[in-house]
């Protein structure tokens, strides 16, 4: 799968598409996924351009963006299993690619909803296919996306790791909290944003600790190097999960569990469903981090 940036006039057949509507994305419950495949929808009677994100050799990943009322479900699509629902309550339980594939749809599909007009003087803007960007005839800087969603492991007691799990998940499912960095943030003030709104607690700036980013990189003609990743931060938690208020839209339980009992489920995790099994090798990073953290806190 090749991360791309282009507008297509039309939309090419097999592919598949990810929909939004009103910041909210279009998810099958029962398949567990939020890319549909054209034959499966009702026809779409969209106008170009359309905006194309990734491309494989036998299909290409559009995303949509529809209104409220418009009758996109297929024929054979359960209404009852497919609903928009807000991404943050299903990226816990994507695996790294397909969380990388959504947060993209996600932060692209509001980039180009926010740039059809030049910022400095008003004009249309057109689309740079080599850049991957809009653009204006005035003096304006070409406008790029700035992709970047993030995720924490908050630790408690020391050796305690906090688990939170949405409705959306399988039963048994746990994550830790993820979330975007919206325009103008630094990775870090999203986090402290986003844990607050997730579950009603304030930590400090000082408390983050960056552990790694996981990229994927994309050049342009211009050498204008894109960087797409989301950034990985632990931060102590020193609340008791009592005090937590967790948001219930997106987070229906919490829970911590011991460094211990988190490596016996993730080395059980094809067989226990507690965690997206091939995240396996992403929290073996993490959990090692956790224990570097905590041991150079301890000293
Ligand atoms: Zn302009």
């Amino acid at each position: 799968m090749k991360l791309i940036r282009e507008l297509h006039e039309s939309i090419k057949e097999d592919s598949k598409l990810i929909i939004f509507c009103d910041n909210k994305i279009l998810y099958d419950q029962s398949q567990n996924t939020y890319t549909f495949e054209i034959k499966d929808l009702n026809p779409i009677n969209h106008t170009g351009p359309f905006l194309c994100i990734a491309s494989s050799e036998s299909y290409c990943i559009y995303v949509l963006e529809v209104n409220k009322n418009e009758p996109i479900l297929g024929l054979f699509m359960d209404p009852n299993s497919v609903n928009f629902v807000d991404l943050r309550q299903i990226l816990g339980f994507l695996d790294q690619s397909s969380f990388l594939i959504a947060s993209r749809a996600s932060i692209l599909s509001a980039w180009a909803l926010n740039s059809k007009f030049c910022s400095l003087c008003g004009k249309a803007y057109s689309f740079n296919d080599a850049e991957g960007a809009f653009e204006c005839s005035c003096n304006n800087a070409p406008n790029y996306p700035s992709i970047s969603p993030c995720i924490i492991t908050l630790i408690h007691d020391d050796d305690k790791i906090l688990l939170g799990r949405s409705k959306f998940f399988p039963p048994n499912m746990y994550s830790t909290l993820a979330g975007f960095i919206e325009a103008g943030e630094s990775a870090e003030e999203a986090l402290i944003r986003e844990v607050k709104e997730e579950i009603g607690i304030t930590i400090g700036e000082n408390d983050l600790k960056k552990i790694g980013v996981m990229k994927s990189f994309q050049s342009y003609k211009s050498g204008i190097i894109d960087n797409e990743f989301h950034t990985i931060f632990i931060s102590k938690l020193n609340d008791d999960i009592e005090n937590l208020s967790p948001q219930k839209e997106e987070v229906e339980a919490l829970k911590t569990v011991s460094i211990s009992l988190f490596k016996k489920l993730l080395e059980n995790s094809e067989n226990n469903s507690h965690f997206v099994t091939s995240n396996k090798e992403y929290y073996v990073f993490v959990l090692k981090k956790i224990k570097d953290f905590i041991k150079k806190n301890k000293t």
